[in-house]
């Protein structure tokens, strides 16, 4: 019977609670908003299925993988539907495709007031909805079992979510099921909880005196691709407002749910057939490519029907072949680093509340204020004594006044 005694071991996918017959494990929210499984001893049999279908560890199936993911650098040919997309739209010709096939697809997508829930989408309109990335945990309530329903009816599914879900699901559905099931992940640095961005939302509310209507996690329209600030519609106001507060707590990796920090998939045996992800350092490969700064996916084929798959759709995006060594980046060497104060906050977070919480680790207000600018001045010393005396001369200093 499942027991997670130390919160790091549970990533949250919502396995054991979908594979339990006798319905004994409910999903339970910690203070930031994280789903937890837990049993109902009387109804429990002692089964031991919840323990067997955890994918969360080194174990994961990684059977159907092939000796090494297949790379490319990739574009949607037409220029809209990649603007509608976070990267450069790989998730869109994905998803298409299998849509266009009678499919059926899941993704994060929004219930009530933009809390981040996965669903089920069977055009193109209701997938549009999963566009754009949400950067706090979906909820996955209840998907799993959906998504046996339509493999058990024979239709084609693709699944797309963080590596910790692809390897759940993948567990949960096993062996017999999965031909017609289409796992794409994404590279992942981590997820806040779901609570941070209610009460995110909810102190924005406070602060306008206004309703909010529509977010953008990372409005790469305004902004660029690269850049991170959210963009929020209100009720009442003519123009959205732009912030970085949510870009910054995502950043600094305090919210992120503990697993996070102790990850098994940031490598490239990845829990998916295909997995997409921003490719950072374009430039490197090809200066052109990527140049206007409005999004390019990183897609590598993961197992032999990721590989076939994106031949079948790949006409629809420029691509470039890309080999590995080009491609890594932080998440798939290892796992974010969680602030060592991330377990106080945690604490302090149901005492406090958001506002105080965030203000008191300097995460938002006046404190932030001077954390960033702090930063600049570092940066800027550097450069100086950079230009003027050479790189030696920055790890001498940095040796000296130890920064
Ligand atoms: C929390 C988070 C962290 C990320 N970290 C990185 C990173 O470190 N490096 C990197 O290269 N890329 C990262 N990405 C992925 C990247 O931002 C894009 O989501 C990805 O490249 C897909 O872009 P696209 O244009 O193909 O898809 P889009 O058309 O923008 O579709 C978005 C896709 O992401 C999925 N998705 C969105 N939000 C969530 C969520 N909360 N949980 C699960 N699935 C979600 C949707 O289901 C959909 O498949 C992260 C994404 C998220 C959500
Ligand atoms: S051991 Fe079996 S019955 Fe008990 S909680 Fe796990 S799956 Fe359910
Ligand atoms: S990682 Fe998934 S399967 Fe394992 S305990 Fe957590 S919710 Fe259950
Ligand atoms: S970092 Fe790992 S554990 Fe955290 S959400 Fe992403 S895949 Fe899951």
């Amino acid at each position: 019977m499942i027991d997670i005694k130390d919160k790091h071991d549970c990533c949250g996918c919502t396995a054991c609670s979908s594979v339990c017959p006798q319905k004994a494990i409910t999903m339970k929210p910690d203070d930031l908003g994280f789903l937890y499984p837990k049993v109902d001893k009387t109804k429990c049999t002692n089964c031991g299925l919840c323990d067997k279908v955890c994918a969360f560890n080194d174990n994961y199936d990684k059977s159907l993988n092939i000796s090494e993911p297949i790379a490319y650098a990739a574009r949607h040919k037409n220029m809209p539907e990649m603007m509608k997309s976070r990267s450069g739209g790989a998730f869109a010709v994905l998803s298409d495709y299998i849509l266009g096939n009678g499919g059926v697809v899941y993704g994060a997508g929004y219930e009530g007031h933009f809390v981040v829930k996965h669903k089920r989408a069977t055009t193109k309109e209701e997938r549009d909805e999963f566009r754009g990335s949400k950067y706090v945990q979906s909820d996955l309530s209840g998907i799993f079992q959906q998504i046996k329903e339509d493999l058990k009816e024979g239709l084609n599914v693709l699944f797309s979510g963080t590596p910790c879900q692809t390897a759940g699901l993948n567990s949960f559905i096993g062996k017999a099921l999965r031909q017609n099931l289409y796992l794409v992940d994404i590279i992942c640095h981590g997820v806040p909880g779901a609570y941070v961005w209610r009460d995110y939302l909810a102190y924005l509310e406070k602060n306008y005196k206004k309703e909010i209507i529509t977010v953008n996690f990372r409005d790469k329209e305004r902004f660029g691709w690269k850049t991170h600030f959210e963009t929020i519609s209100f009720k009442g106001f003519d123009t959205p407002k732009s912030f970085d507060n949510y870009a910054y707590i995502f950043n600094s990796c305090a919210t992120y749910r503990l697993s996070c920090g102790i990850c098994h998939y940031t490598n490239l045996v990845r829990p998916s057939d295909i997995t997409i992800g921003d490719f950072w350092g374009i430039e490197r490969i090809d200066s052109e490519f990527g140049a206007d700064n409005k999004g390019c996916s990183l897609v590598l084929c993961n197992t032999e029907k990721g590989k076939k798959f994106f031949e079948i759709v790949k006409h629809q995006m420029n691509t470039i072949n890309a080999q590995l060594k080009n491609v890594m980046q932080h998440n798939l060497y290892k796992p974010a680093l969680l602030p060592k104060y991330r377990i106080d906050l945690e604490n302090d977070y149901s005492k406090l509340g958001f506002e105080k919480t965030m203000k008191k680790y300097g995460l938002l207000g006046i404190k932030k204020s001077i954390i960033i600018e702090k930063k600049q001045a570092k940066r800027f010393v550097k450069k100086v004594i950079k230009n003027v005396f050479g790189e030696k001369a920055v790890e001498k200093v940095k040796k000296i006044i130890k920064v």
